[in-house]
C-alpha cells in the first residue's frame, strides 16, 4: 500500500513510547490537570472537544472536572481505539445503551476517530458548538511538525462564538548563551584528549541546523526577549508564518565577570498560557524556558559561526565588521528569526540572523 504524509504522521504517534514521553512530562500533564480541574466554573456541564486525544488523558481530566460531554478525537485508529480503551476502564465512556438513570457520573467521553477537520462528517457536532476546546498540539521551538493549524479549524467550525480554548496563548522567547550551552566543554576534554575539533564541526553544524536540547539556566548570558505573542482565541491561520526582530542585551548578573563575555548563540523556547480569560479561577503558565523544570520539548538552540564578545557598556567603536570581537566587543545583538511554514507538511523553516552593535 502507498502511504501518505498523513499515514505516516498520524503513525507516529501510535507508538506508545511518545506518550509515555508525554504522560511521563510532569510539568506538561501537571499543567492541562490544574487548567482542567481548578477551574469548574468553566468544566463543569461544558461541551468540550479534546483535538488530539493520543490515549484520552486531557478527556479523562476533563470529564473528572464535571464535563457533561467530552468528544476526544485523533487521527491516529490506534489512539482512538486505545482512549476508548482507557475511558471504558475508568468508567469515563459514553454507552448510549446505558440508561440515564443507571449512569454513573463521568460516563460521558466519545471517542471518534478522525482528522479534527473531519469532525462533522463523523458526529453530529453540538449545534452552537462546543464550549471548551482543550488540545496540547505544541511542538519543538512551539511551531515545529505542530498541529496548530487544525486547532485553529476545530476553533472555526466547532468552538461556539467566545467559547474557550485551552491554552489560550503562546510566547516565543529567546536568550543568547555562553561556551556552556554548546557541546565545545565536553569535546575539549573527553577521558583527558582533546576532541575540540569535533566541537568544532559540532557547532558549525547547528549554526544552520538548530539543535533540540536543555541549556541550563546559568549558561544563559543575555536578558530574554519575547519574539512573538500568538492569542490562540483569535489568531489567524496565516500568522503562523512570522518573521520578528529583537534585542539581547548582557544580563545584570554577567557584569561581576570581569572582561567580555563570549555569547555563542540564541537559544528559543515557548511558554503557553491557560490566562484568566477563561481560566479565572485558576490561571495557569505551561513554561519550557531554561529558567524552569525541563519538560520533554527542552529548547531550541542556534549556534553562531563564531562566538561573539559582549560587555554590557559602551566601549571603543570599531568597524561593524570587527564588532563582537574581544577588541571591539558588542553591547547588543539585533536578530531577525523567520519561522515560515515549508511546503513540504507539518516542518518549518527557521532562519535567525544575528548582528552585534
Ligand atoms: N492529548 C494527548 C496527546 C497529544 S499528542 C496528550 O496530551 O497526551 C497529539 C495527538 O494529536 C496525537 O495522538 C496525534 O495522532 C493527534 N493529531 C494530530 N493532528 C491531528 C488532527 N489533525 N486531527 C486529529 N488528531 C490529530
Amino acid at each position: 500500500a502507498i502511504k501518505t504524509v498523513d499515514d505516516n504522521y498520524f503513525g507516529s504517534y501510535s507508538s506508545f513510547g511518545i506518550h509515555r514521553e508525554m504522560l511521563g512530562d510532569k510539568v506538561r500533564t501537571d499543567a492541562y490537570r490544574d487548567a482542567l480541574l481548578g477551574n469548574p466554573g468553566l468544566l463543569s456541564g461544558a461541551a468540550v472537544l479534546d483535538v488530539g486525544c493520543g490515549t484520552g488523558i486531557l478527556s479523562l481530566f476533563a470529564a473528572k472536572a464535571g464535563a457533561s460531554r467530552v468528544v476526544a478525537v485523533d487521527g491516529s485508529a490506534k489512539m482512538a481505539s486505545v482512549a476508548t480503551q482507557v475511558a471504558k476502564n475508568n468508567s469515563l465512556l459514553y454507552d448510549e445503551n446505558v440508561k440515564a438513570e443507571q449512569k454513573r457520573g463521568g460516563q460521558v467521553i466519545s471517542v471518534v476517530h478522525t482528522k479534527a477537520e473531519e469532525l462533522n462528517q463523523k458526529i453530529q457536532v453540538p449545534q452552537n458548538g462546543f464550549d471548551v476546546l482543550v488540545s496540547e498540539w505544541m511542538g519543538y521551538c512551539l511551531l515545529y511538525e505542530s498541529m496548530l493549524s487544525s486547532v485553529l479549524y476545530a476553533r472555526d467550525h466547532f468552538l461556539k462564538p467566545g467559547g474557550a480554548i485551552l491554552p489560550d496563548t503562546a510566547t516565543i522567547l529567546g536568550a543568547g548563551f555562553g561556551k556552556g550551552g554548546t557541546s565545545l566543554p565536553f569535546w575539549e576534554n573527553v577521558y583527558g584528549f582533546d576532541m575540540s575539533c569535533i566541537g568544532k564541526e559540532v557547532t558549525s553544524t547547528s549554526a544552520r541546523f538548530p539543535v533540540v536540547d536543555v541549556v541550563a539556566s546559568q549558561d544563559i548570558v543575555t536578558e530574554t526577549s519575547v519574539l512573538h505573542s500568538f492569542d490562540l482565541a483569535t489568531m489567524k491561520e496565516s500568522e503562523m508564518d512570522f518573521t520578528a526582530s529583537f534585542e539581547l542585551r548582557l544580563s545584570e548578573s554577567v557584569t561581576v565577570v570581569p572582561g567580555v563575555t563570549w555569547c555563542y548563540g540564541i537559544v528559543l523556547w515557548f511558554d503557553t498560557g491557560f490566562t484568566d480569560r477563561f481560566c479565572k479561577e485558576k490561571p495557569v503558565v505551561l513554561s519550557t524556558s531554561p529558567f524552569s523544570t525541563p519538560t520533554h520539548w527542552s529548547q531550541t538552540i542556534f549556534t553562531f559561526e563564531e562566538p561573539i564578545a559582549m560587555v554590557r557598556e559602551e566601549s571603543t567603536l570599531g568597524s561593524s565588521a570587527l564588532v563582537g570581537t574581544d577588541e571591539f566587543p558588542a553591547t547588543m545583538l539585533k536578530s531577525r528569526i523567520s519561522i515560515v511554514r515549508a511546503s513540504e507538511h507539518r516542518s518549518i523553516d527557521i532562519s535567525v540572523e544575528t548582528t552585534a552593535f
